[in-house]
């Protein structure tokens, strides 16, 4: 499926950040572009469903839609015990 690649590259995106922060991630924010090939529901649709199969269950996501820009991006990461940082 189409999408199905993107979220195994999130997934390992995540991991390798968890791994080098030494902390566990608490939140993450991804960032949609109106006009790209995905939209909100869309790409929570897929992420709900490939996150079962990850430790990333309980991780809390943010989407937002942006008017322009790239089509998927993760725009913040909050990691447990570290207060809000985004872009
Ligand atoms: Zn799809």
């Amino acid at each position: 499926m189409h999408d199905i690649h993107i979220l195994k590259n999130i997934f390992k995106y995540l991991q390798e950040q968890e791994d080098q922060a030494c902390r566990k991630l608490k939140k993450v924010h991804f960032s949609i572009s109106e006009f790209g090939n995905f939209n909100q529901e869309h790409f929570l649709e897929h992420y709900r469903h490939a996150v079962r199969a990850t430790r990333f269950q309980g991780l809390e996501i943010a989407v937002k839609t942006i008017p322009f820009g790239p089509e998927l991006e993760i725009t913040g990461l909050e990691f447990a015990g570290q207060t809000s940082k985004e872009e």
